[in-house]
């Protein structure tokens, strides 16, 4: 791999990896924080079957951070002296994807094939955003929720639903 191919690699990864944290910070202290009342839609709705759906207020957060994306990919692309944050904001893209699919997808069930995925992996992260759901509290990150939840508190959960968490609906 050549030495700009790797720095290319590195900063797609940090771009993946640091959303994890930005997401947690924007999830605690901004859509748990002063713009609660939009991200409550969410709370409320959650397991409304994706096609019927209608618009709702949460949806402005994707929507804003989609053009934060598409805002930071357009200024890599034209300005010079910016061209790290096509690689950056590509890590921050897949991260997007992955989250999309793990959230709306498995553990919202969301998309019929999907929601049937049940791994020991999507079912702590499932019984751990249900958590969030639930209290409004721990974890609001999604990936790594174990960094900020107990590990034992996730595996009693585990241990206390006999069913599969996927076929429970997340409303709360
Ligand atoms: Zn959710
Ligand atoms: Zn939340």
């Amino acid at each position: 791999m050549s030495g700009a191919l790797a720095v290319d690699f590195a900063l797609v990864i940090a771009g993946f990896i640091g959303m994890e944290a930005v997401t947690y910070v924007v999830h605690r202290f901004v859509m748990h924080g002063p713009l609660e009342s939009l991200h409550r839609s969410h709370h409320r709705n959650a397991a409304a079957a994706f096609a019927d759906k209608r618009p709702e207020p949460n949806d402005v957060f994707p929507a804003a951070f989609s053009l934060v994306v598409l805002a930071a990919l357009w200024v890599g692309f034209n300005l010079s002296g910016f061209a790290w944050l096509v690689p950056l904001f590509v890590g921050v893209t897949v991260y997007g994807i992955v989250y999309t699919a793990i959230h709306d997808g498995i553990i919202h069930g969301r998309v019929a094939w999907m929601k049937r995925i049940d791994t020991r992996w999507t079912r702590s992260l499932t019984l751990a955003h249900r958590a969030h759901h639930r209290a409004n509290s721990e974890p609001y990150g999604m990936l790594l929720p174990s960094l900020t939840m107990h590990e034992r508190s996730v595996r009693n959960q585990v241990a206390r639903s006999g069913s599969r968490p996927s076929q429970v609906p997340v409303d709360q």
